[in-house]
């Protein structure tokens, strides 16, 4: 658990390393300026440790191409060398002017000039062809590239120009310095051949960002590569890259709150990735595969369960059914004044996001019995604004009709609005639907419903007094408290309507400027694009930008194959038909492919 205090802790240890051994460490990273706690600062924070381990990547990958470079070049030198070196030898013996068998290894300079100093003999006492019988030599590299000194028999060296041994070895991993300090195999790094084949294990040293207050802390990245992957394509740490989830760059460790959410025995949070989906479903969770781009499945803090991608789900996404699309702030101020006159009946199970003391102004959801329902109403339930329970014992909805209204001009959606009242008071569910309708909105053409218009640019307190006494006219004796209300003048409930705006959008009015819009350069507007005539895909929302590659623009999908989840894909892919299906089609090909062959005997018969 990262929260809170133990900054370290998760942090594979990091905290006990020895002062000394960060020297193996790169520099610490400049700080980061941290703008509060929140998601938004943590998406900073994330976005901005991704960008140094990109830069120390590059950088690494950089030395590492240049180390290899190098190696290649000396071993290409090395080669030449010792190949001019045994024509010239051989071109000395073969023109040497002493006669048969009094040829020293003095008479052949090219390789007289490698004579070790510790051979117990001169190299003009040594016969040029002597043989093991008169025991090796010593020899000294004369490249200049630190090898031990070799022993062989001048026979060896003379007639068959035999050189150096190291010289002619491949290129070991200990020559790539940049990849030897991250090498952790159980081979020798002098051993392990800079292109082997072999999956090692390697440990990557950096920085990463504790979420809770954004400082920097050495940590180690540990993962597995084949060491040929590393030395020729430059790849760089895994971890670094995102497709190996660690502590330093989990789900769990950066949205715990999303983390918490997470509704599936079989992921665990602390191996899941925050934003990139490079983790496949089917590693995550068995064999069932949404896709790339991952759907899981959430519960919300008051039990509503739903699928989203991690991705939909760090951008801000939330619960639907606890979403605020369907409130508005002046609905609640409304509300908030009533509740202040008569009594407000709680909506459900109470937002835990409300102080406790706070009464829940979110709206209703009424259930219609089947009976009720007309037809032609899609869902059984109705979203009504707020309920009261008068003191006469009657129970009254109250619906907000503002701005939003204005904008629907469907035939359909007012023929709704006009059969609501119908149906909840026909169902016993209400007395009466009060409307509050702001401006010139045409007028309701039903008994069940009581409409109080109220001018365009009135404040809650006006609205408030228009509906309580519109109330009062139609159940006298229900708002007691009426007359002292619209003799005082002013609103009284305002503070409650602030303190829930507050809990639940975080802040009264949405910033003058959201920093998050200002810093990048002006990307091009999302342009929903329709998928492929032969696609199974429906798009289930809007495109949306991928943070990690701001040009790739995502799309939430739902496939014909029946399969529940939703499905992310790249918009583009799914236009040009490359993607066609929630993978649901690969999986059914790859089931033909597998089917067991047609035996011989029929085969030859049709
Ligand atoms: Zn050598
Ligand atoms: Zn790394
Ligand atoms: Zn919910
Ligand atoms: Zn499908």
């Amino acid at each position: 658990m990262l929260r809170a205090g133990a900054p370290g802790a998760s942090m594979t240890g990091a905290l006990e390393l020895p002062a000394t051994s960060l020297r193996a460490w790169p520099p610490q990273p400049a700080p980061l300026r941290v703008v509060g706690g929140g998601r938004e600062a943590r998406r900073q924070m994330l976005g901005q440790m991704r960008g140094f381990w990109k830069e120390q990547n590059r950088v690494r990958r950089e030395r590492i191409q240049a180390e290899v470079e190098a190696a290649q070049a000396r071993q290409a030198e090395a080669h030449a060398y010792w190949d001019r070196h045994k024509a010239t030898v051989k071109q000395q013996w073969a023109t040497r002017t002493t006669g048969r068998g009094q040829t020293m290894v003095a008479d052949i300079p090219e390789v007289a000039a490698q004579w070790h100093q510790d051979n117990g003999a001169r190299s003009e006492d040594v016969s040029a062809t002597a043989d093991r019988k008169k025991g090796p030599y010593l020899w000294e590299c004369p490249l200049g590239l630190g090898h031990e000194p070799w022993s062989a028999t001048p026979k060896d060296r003379v007639l068959h120009g035999a050189g150096c041994p190291s010289c002619r070895q491949l290129i070991r991993l200990v020559d790539i310095s940049t990849l030897a300090a991250q090498y952790c195999g159980p081979t020798p790094v002098s051993d392990m051949k800079y292109a082997a084949h072999e999956r090692v294990p390697w440990t990557c040293r950096t920085w990463a960002v504790d979420p809770a207050n954004g400082s920097w802390w050495p940590v180690e990245h540990h993962f597995e590569a084949v060491v040929k992957e590393r030395a020729l394509q430059a790849d760089a740490c895994r971890v670094c890259a995102g497709y190996v989830v660690d502590d330093t760059n989990s789900l769990h460790t950066w949205f715990p709150e999303i983390a918490d959410e997470l509704d599936d025995p079989d992921a665990d949070a602390c191996r899941l990735p925050t934003t990139r989906h490079n983790v496949p479903r089917r590693q995550a969770a068995g064999e069932e595969s949404g896709g790339v781009y991952a759907t899981f499945p959430w519960r919300c803090r008051r039990g509503h369960c739903w699928e989203a991608t991690i991705l939909n789900r760090v951008q801000g996404g939330g619960c639907p059914s606890c979403s605020l699309s369907g409130i508005s702030k002046e609905q609640v101020r409304l509300v908030a004044e009533l509740a202040g006159l008569i009594p407000l009946v709680p909506p459900g199970p109470t937002d835990p996001r409300l102080p406790d003391d706070l009464p829940d102004f979110s709206s209703h959801q009424l259930v219609v019995p089947p009976q009720h329902k007309p037809d032609h109403w899609r869902y059984k339930a109705v979203e009504v604004d707020a309920v009261f329970q008068l003191a006469v014992g009657t129970r009254i909805g109250v619906e907000y009709d503002g701005a939003f209204h204005h904008s629907i001009k469907r035939r359909d959606r007012r023929q709704y609005e006009n059969e609501k009242g119908q149906v909840l008071v026909a169902a016993g569910l209400l007395d009466l639907l009060v409307h509050v309708r702001l401006g010139d909105l045409p007028p309701l053409e039903t008994a069940q419903a009581l409409a109080v218009p109220v001018p365009e640019r009135s404040t809650a307190y006006q609205q408030a007094c228009a509906a309580a006494a519109a109330i009062e006219a139609r159940f006298p004796g229900s708002v007691p408290g009426l007359d002292a209300y619209l003799v005082g003048g002013h609103s009284r409930r305002q503070d409650q309507a602030d303190a829930f705006i507050v809990a639940l959008w975080g802040e009264l009015r949405p910033p003058r400027r959201r920093p998050a819009r200002t810093q990048p350069r002006r990307l091009r507007p999302l342009k929903e694009t329709p998928p492929h005539n032969d696609s199974l895909l429906t798009p289930a929302g809007a495109p949306y930008r991928n943070p990690d590659r701001p040009k790739e623009i995502l799309r939430d999908y739902s496939c014909a194959c029946g399969n529940p989840r939703l499905f992310t894909a790249v918009q583009a892919q799914v236009t040009s038909g490359n993607t066609k299906s929630c993978r649901c089609l690969q999986r059914q090909a790859k089931r033909q492919w597998r089917a067991p062959p047609v035996p011989r005997g029929d085969s030859s018969g049709a």
